[in-house]
């Protein structure tokens, strides 16, 4: 691969600016590398803002994070970034940044839910959420392993930010901005009411597009090898954020065989990720655990005919939430 080493400089600088600019990035935060094809890559230099960088500061590293050339020390998580490279030879620029919408998700430890918007479907997929580590080492570039072996792009670390990784920087930056507008109009919407789901069939669909686009997806291998029996593979994503939250801690669990986590926080806290949301229960006077929105019998689009009535419902449900808060107010002698 013949690559011009002093414009993939300037590609990184325009890339950390507009990291910088969108507040993907805090001072001095997130890092942004590319390989080179002769078994050196460029990475940004540690303590410098991605918003200010020059062509001239940017590191030249070996494949073991060596730093073979520039002015300053190379960032010191070109670790996450090298295990990337060794895991997906096609991989050639990844970035790394905390863009606040997505890194509330990594912090509430909840995963994102999937087939709400095409864009989203066809150029980040499912968005894995990897366990938490300690930034800069070594076990925390060993968490993303099962989510590369899925063929993710796109992948949040826990209570950290995310790692996006593509053929080229201009790709590998765009999946920072696909998801965290996505985890924007998220929140958004759920403020407004409730989110619906594309159905399978159009989700279908979009997978179709995405294969001929040759954007691989773990649903495509899936369908692909369950040809004669296609409804053996879960084509919409984790339904967590959709029925919404629990008051109760509910204990962290380990990560699926296939690397999908439930709510990968840190290991052995207490989390509200990765149980089925269980539906109010009453004992007395309010119920003991308070469900999100999650209403028995609901398909998502066009089941709008009984909507009266699970406003209703949701409304109740939103009235308890505001007893428990003034009880437990109360109790704590707040506020
Ligand atoms: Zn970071």
């Amino acid at each position: 691969m013949m690559v011009n080493e002093w414009q993939i400089k300037q590609q990184i600088c325009d890339v950390g600016k507009r990291m910088y600019d969108h507040g993907f990035v805090a001072a001095n935060d997130g890092n942004i590398s590319f390989r080179l094809g002769d078994g050196r890559f460029l990475c940004t230099p540690t303590g410098v803002s991605k918003g200010f960088l020059k062509p001239a500061d940017i590191a030249t590293v070996d494949d073991k994070g060596k730093q073979l050339a520039g002015p300053k020390p190379r960032t010191s998580e070109i670790l996450l970034h090298l295990e990337i490279y060794h895991e997906i030879p096609k991989i050639n620029a990844v970035c790394h940044a905390h863009p606040p919408h997505a890194t509330a998700f990594a912090v509430a430890g909840v995963d994102l839910p999937s087939g709400i918007l095409p864009e989203v479907e066809i150029f980040i997929g499912q968005v894995p959420i990897a366990a938490y580590d300690t930034p800069g080492s070594k076990s925390l570039a060993e968490t993303i392993l099962p989510h590369l072996k899925n063929n993710a792009n796109t992948i949040i670390l826990a209570n950290h930010g995310v790692v996006t990784c593509d053929k080229d920087l201009q790709q590998a930056y765009f999946h920072i901005e696909t998801l965290d507008m996505y985890c924007n109009i998220l929140l958004l919407s759920k403020q407004i009411g409730k989110i619906r789901s594309l159905p399978e069939t159009k989700v279908r669909e979009l997978l179709d597009i995405k294969e001929g686009m040759g954007i691989s997806d773990p649903r495509l291998e899936c369908l692909q090898t369950h040809e004669t029996n296609p409804e053996a593979c879960v084509l919409a994503g984790s339904d967590e954020f959709l029925r919404g939250f629990s008051t109760v801690a509910i204990p962290q669990h380990t990560p699926d065989a296939d690397g999908h986590g439930h709510g990968n926080g840190i290991a052995g806290t207490p989390s509200q990720a990765g149980q089925p949301q269980p539906t109010p229960v009453s004992s007395g006077t309010f119920p003991a655990i308070v469900a999100g929105r999650n209403i028995p019998g609901d398909e998502g689009l066009g089941s709008s005919s009984d909507t009266a009535r699970k406003r209703a419902m949701e409304d109740e449900i939103e009235r308890l939430v505001q007893v428990i808060t003034d009880k437990l107010v109360q109790a704590s002698g707040g506020p």
